[in-house]
């Protein structure tokens, strides 16, 4: 990166949006903001739509740059000062929190948030507001996922080898992911595996961008990719193709699984799936016998009420065939948000504390508490998923004022209209944003933050890569970034503190830096000895190569690339398998609801939109929203392309115009989650979660459709 003074600047970081984390180069000249592709391990050069738009919110008219404050009398939001901003948010944090307890404040924090942000926001909820409850949207992105591979491997990291493993793969199976959409540059990785002489199946019920490039599509009836998973590793076993010896000096816990699968015959899981048994024969057998192979999951496998058990199955299959930890074989699950990965690693979830711990562990209390300088017994407990979380807000014994950071869940999250309801019911909404999302714009406060090219820091990309964030230029006059903030908020909670009870608000102050830098450097030191350890990671290393892969325990030690070669992370080294069986979706179809209702994404929106509709070459790519409908289902139904059409579930309804496709099936209907008002997907979404994730059931539930 060229310094300041020189022109044009010039500054070498990362996309602001997706998973894959795109690098990239921006430019600015006479205040003007471009976007160049730089090469980069993950994008090579390429970048798509949302990328190369990136920078036109930096100056967008619709950018907030100062407090919102909700007048009392005429219920509007007004500009305020920042001091009366912050003070209105203390002072009401220590009333609710004197009246009804520490867990009467809740904070709700986002997948897109830097690891230091993402730190810095848990540390605050347990050691500013020492309230138990803190969760973020990363529990609807990839949670089912983390915990299918804690379970089975005893860590969870995205991919557990580098992203160019996939072009060395004899057989790529991608369950549930749509990556020529939601990442496209990724595509240049699948289009190198099948120039290599690879096979790419795909198992998804749409017969989308990906899907169409396949060798092969499995089309499954949603909700069943389960037991196409189990009838897979049936048709293994069946036809010899385990590799006994990975089994037994790597994995335990396999009879009890091939004797699970052993009721899922081929023709029962056609009969479930709508999967011919031939399909089902094809994959396993180019699984079975190729030498290399890695199967990956994503949102479609993971967003049920089963999803910890769909992507067990598919981590069963994996390791039966022997693949987890030999190059260019694994299995993995492609992460959606730009820091997904990282956002959950350093304290924003209910239940870990930094470096991936968990905060049930007393070792791992001990440990983060002297980071922190706090005893350990002052650190609150586990708090509850986030579904769990929104849905208790404003109720009996619930939280009465939440804090939300860097996420928009009056969109995003299932049954919206319900958590619309709940945050309405709240006493203190606070919102820290860069523009009035839909839940900024139900606040009582609103704090303008910084935005990605206006501030340092790191993310962890979808593969464990530590990546280092730069900023181009400070934010505009009246914005703040979130370290600056919760700073601000900690001292003043610091003085409102009741009598006795103070620590003082300069200790405070010092214990919440707003130098990213520092806040790293102690993210170093919290996560140093867990699952996820940044020890050995500092920004210069991170400059001197492209990212440091985690666990990276010492400045001069290696990083790694590549887990599980040796051992896996349970106390024993082994993997383990689990037996996991098919369940019914959450709501079956009926007569008065007859069709399954999927949601997902379009390439030119990402997440609840907050950001990329207001982009204007987005809007015109993707203006609205839409209800894609097979033409038989249309047909039956009298809708015509581009009619109106409701489509209402127990919960709501959601209005946009009809697109026939004969992409998807006749049973089903989708519908992107991008959009707000009427034609909000989630209006319609079921909030059914599964019981180990808390990841809610967005994938499937029973609605009708009729001509609006
Ligand atoms: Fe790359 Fe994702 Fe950004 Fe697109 S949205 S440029 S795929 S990081």
């Amino acid at each position: 990166a060229t310094g300041p003074g020189r022109s044009p600047r010039e500054v070498a970081t990362h996309c602001p949006y997706c998973a894959l984390q795109c690098g990239m180069v921006l430019r600015e000249d006479a205040g003007a903001v471009t976007v160049l592709p730089r090469q980069f391990p993950t994008n090579r050069g390429g970048l798509c739509q949302k990328g190369w738009t990136a920078a036109e919110l930096l100056d967008h008219p619709e950018r907030l740059t100062t407090p919102l404050l909700r007048d009392p009398e005429t219920g509007e939001l007004r500009p305020a000062t920042w001091a009366a901003a912050l003070d209105r948010i203390a002072t009401g944090i220590r009333a609710i929190q004197r009246e009804a307890g520490r867990d009467a404040v809740a904070v709700f924090g986002g997948g897109g948030l830097t690891n230091e942000k993402a730190y810095a926001l848990g540390k605050f909820a347990r050691v500013a507001l020492r309230t138990r409850h803190i969760d973020y949207n990363g529990r609807f992105c990839m949670s089912s996922a983390a915990a299918a591979g804690l379970r089975a491997f005893g860590v969870d990291r995205g991919l557990p080898f580098p992203l160019a493993d996939l072009a060395r793969a004899d057989t790529l199976l991608l369950v549930g992911a749509n990556p020529a959409e939601t990442m496209p540059p990724m595509v240049r990785w699948l289009n190198e595996q099948r120039r290599n002489g690879g096979r790419l199946i795909v198992v998804d019920p749409r017969a989308t961008a990906t899907a169409r490039q396949a060798d092969l599509h499995l089309q499954p009836l949603p909700g069943t990719d389960l037991a196409v998973a189990n009838a897979l590793l049936h048709i293994a076993l069946t036809e010899g193709w385990i590799d006994q010896a990975y089994v037994a000096e790597r994995t335990t816990g396999f009879p009890v699984v091939r004797r699970s699968v052993a009721a899922w015959w081929p023709a029962r899981a056609e009969q479930l799936s709508g999967v011919p048994v031939a399909d089902l024969e094809a994959t396993a057998r180019a699984l079975g016998t190729a030498g290399r192979a890695i199967i990956l999951t994503a949102r479609g496998a993971e967003q049920h009420a089963k999803g910890v058990d769909t992507v067990t199955a598919y981590v069963n299959l994996a390791l039966a065939l022997g693949l987890p930890g030999r190059p260019g074989s694994g299995y993995g699950c492609l992460t959606g948000q730009g820091n997904g990965q990282g956002g959950r690693e350093h304290g924003q979830k209910a239940d870990q504390l930094p470096g991936y711990r968990r905060i049930d562990d007393p070792a791992a209390r001990e440990h983060v508490a002297g980071v922190w300088g706090v005893p350990a017994d002052e650190l609150p407990g586990p708090g509850v998923p986030a579904t769990e979380l929104l849905d208790s807000l404003g109720t009996p014994g619930g939280p009465r004022a939440l804090l939300v950071f860097g996420s928009n869940p009056v969109v995003s999250a299932p049954r919206a209209s319900h958590v619309e309801r709940r945050l309405r019911g709240l006493d203190l909404l606070v919102v820290a944003d860069l523009l009035l999302s839909e839940t900024a714009a139900l606040a009582d406060v609103v704090l303008p933050t910084a935005q990605w090219a206006e501030e340092d820091g790191t993310m962890t990309n979808l593969e464990g890569r530590v990546l280092r964030r730069r900023a181009l230029r400070p934010p505009p006059p009246g914005v703040r970034t979130d370290l600056a903030i919760l700073a601000d908020l900690a001292t003043r909670l610091a003085a409102a503190e009741p009598a006795g009870a103070a620590r003082p608000a300069a200790t405070a102050a010092a214990r919440f830096p707003t130098d990213p830098a520092t806040v790293f450097a102690e993210l170093r030191r919290a996560s140093a000895g867990g699952p996820a350890d940044y020890a050995g990671i500092s920004w210069s290393r991170i400059d001197t190569a492209d990212g440091v892969f985690w666990p990276c325990p010492t400045e001069d030690g290696p990083d790694t690339p590549r887990l599980f070669t040796e051992r896996f992370a349970t106390p024993d080294g082994r993997a383990r398998f689990h037996p996991v069986d098919h369940r019914p979706a959450a709501e079956p179809v009926c007569a008065d609801y007859p069709l399954h209702f999927t949601t997902g994404r379009v390439l030119a929106q990402y997440q609840s939109g907050t950001q990329t509709r207001r982009v204007d070459a987005l809007r015109r790519a993707a203006p609205d929203a839409f209800v894609e409908l097979h033409p038989d289902l249309a047909a039956r139904l009298g809708i015509d392309d581009g009619d109106p059409v409701r489509v209402t579930s127990r919960r709501g309804d959601m209005r946009a115009p009809a697109r026939l496709s004969p992409t998807i099936r006749p049973d089903t209907v989708f519908a992107p989650f991008h959009w707000a008002g009427p034609a909000r997907a989630n209006s319609v979404t079921n909030d059914a979660v599964d019981p180990i994730s808390g990841m809610p059931e967005f994938k499937i539930c029973a609605v009708r459709v009729e001509k609006a």
